[in-house]
C-alpha cells in the first residue's frame, strides 16, 4: 500500500505544538512576529506609532499618523 507523502513528513509533535501554542496569546504573539519581526509598522505610511484596540473579537493595531 501506497504511503501518504503529506501524511509521513517530519514535523512537529502535539506537545512540543501545544506547548509553543498552546494558548490564544502565544498564537496571536507568533502571529506579531512574523507579521512584523522589528515591531508594528504600518503599512498605509510606515509609521511605527500606533495603539492597540481590544473593543473587537479580535486585537487590532491601529496607526497614530493615518
Ligand atoms: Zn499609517
Amino acid at each position: 500500500m501506497a504511503q501518504n507523502r503529506i501524511q509521513f513528513q517530519p514535523g512537529m509533535s502535539l506537545p512540543a505544538f501545544i506547548a509553543q501554542y498552546g494558548t490564544e496569546a502565544q498564537c496571536e504573539a507568533a502571529l506579531e512576529r512574523a507579521r512584523w519581526p522589528d515591531g508594528f509598522r504600518c503599512p498605509r505610511c510606515g509609521c511605527q506609532a500606533h495603539c492597540v484596540l481590544h473593543g473587537s473579537p479580535r486585537k487590532m493595531f491601529q496607526c497614530s499618523a493615518c
